[in-house]
């Protein structure tokens, strides 16, 4: 399944590892390198789901899953927390600030797209029960 994705990253060699994987997979991906230009696109681009780095400028990654899920539209997107291996509180935090799952830095390029996709399929599966 090909899905549109957005990359919300500060960090360009990130970026380009996650773009790359997920391209091969035939997925869309937009990318912002700031929480304020990433919940701009946000609410332009019909998205399947988000991508989110925690350490972002002007905005944190909890700041701005806060802000997306404020957002009628957005309001059950994915929204996949990267955060630190070394960092366990991140997870917790990115929960509860609106994320519905984390993957754990660095990625694994060998299981990620495989992450993704769970990811995506758990939300399809989850549209077919929600009002
Ligand atoms: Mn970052």
């Amino acid at each position: 399944m090909s899905a549109k994705i957005l990359y919300i990253e500060d960090n360009e060699q990130n970026y380009y590892l996650v773009y790359f994987i997920l391209k091969a997979q035939g997925h869309e991906v937009i990318w912002a390198r700031d929480g304020r230009s990433g919940i701009e696109a946000a609410l332009k681009a019909k998205l399947d789901l988000v991508l989110l780095d925690i350490q972002l400028p002007i905005m944190d990654g909890y700041a701005v899953a806060s802000a997306l899920r404020s957002q009628p539209d957005l309001h059950s997107i994915p929204i996949v927390a990267l955060t630190s291996y070394a960092m366990p509180g991140d997870r917790d935090r990115a929960l509860a600030a609106g994320c519905s799952g984390y993957i754990e830095k660095p990625i694994d390029p060998v299981t990620f797209a495989k992450q993704i996709d769970d990811h995506l399929a758990a939300t399809l599966t989850g549209k077919g029960t929600a009002p």
